[in-house]
């Protein structure tokens, strides 16, 4: 499987939970992680090293449970043991297919996974392992959003992927405007200075200061993912 023609060669998906959560209110749905599963699949066939580092939204947010009473260190270490529970479930899709993986957390659970370990994960990519990242950076007051660039920065990314339920970013939000216009490109700048929102301060600054472009896409469109690693697609391209 030749991957010299690809223009990326290691990438990062950045999965929220509640991506897995279909039509549900809480959890996740198997046959919606099977799916992802398979777009993740196709990806991998190309030959493109994969990390993906799944949130834990659908589980367990610790910002609002510790609105409602929960201390919020213990909070978010909560939510983070979530973001295991997904990792583990897109484990188990992907393996059904035959993709090889492994799922390193940032908090060592030995009996469930790995330990996160840079030099490791290089080493399953290289071997065309899908590694799965879980338990976000292993600390409070940080999000899977962070994680993501922290990670993506840590094992030179040639790109963030963050999967949204619409294919970019708009200069207001299309759900509830016929008018709106997607950027195909724009700059980590002037995402700032018009406070669209793709993913919190702190991860955008991570990117931004480590160079690591943003696609952000949809994981819906069957096959979208696939097509914007070709270099073709509906996406916004951050840099
Ligand atoms: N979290 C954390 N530190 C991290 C990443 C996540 O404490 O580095 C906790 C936090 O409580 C968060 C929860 O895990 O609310 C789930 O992660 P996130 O909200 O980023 O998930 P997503 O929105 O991507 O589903």
């Amino acid at each position: 499987m030749p991957n010299h023609h690809n223009k990326y060669n290691r990438i990062l998906l950045k999965l929220s939970g509640e991506a897995l959560m279909g039509e549900k209110e809480f959890g996740l749905d198997p046959q919606i992680v099977a799916r992802i599963a398979q777009e993740i699949a196709n990806v991998h066939q190309l030959g493109i090293e994969i990390c993906i580092v799944i949130g834990g939204g659908n589980m367990f947010r610790g910002m609002s449970a510790s609105q409602q009473g929960i201390e919020r260190v213990t909070a978010d270490h909560i939510g983070m043991l979530g973001t295991v529970m997904n990792g583990l479930a897109m484990q188990s899709a992907l393996e059904k297919i035959n993709i090889p993986t492994r799922v390193q957390s940032a908090i060592s659970m030995d009996t469930v996974c790995e330990p996160f370990i840079r030099r490791r994960a290089l080493r399953h990519m290289e071997k065309k392992r899908v590694v799965i990242i879980v338990a976000g950076t292993g600390n409070p007051y940080f999000t899977t959003d962070s994680a993501a660039a922290l990670r993506a920065s840590e094992m030179n990314c040639d790109v963030l992927l963050k999967a949204t339920k619409v294919n970019g970013v708009y200069d207001k939000d299309p759900m509830r405007y016929s008018d709106a216009v997607r950027y195909d490109k724009i700059s980590f700048q002037d995402v700032l200075q018009k406070d669209l929102k793709i993913m919190d301060t702190s991860a955008m600054s991570i990117c931004r200061d480590n160079n690591i472009p943003i696609i952000v896409f949809s994981l819906w469109d069957h096959g979208m993912f696939e097509n914007i690693m070709l270099g073709q697609g509906d996406f916004t391209y951050v840099h």
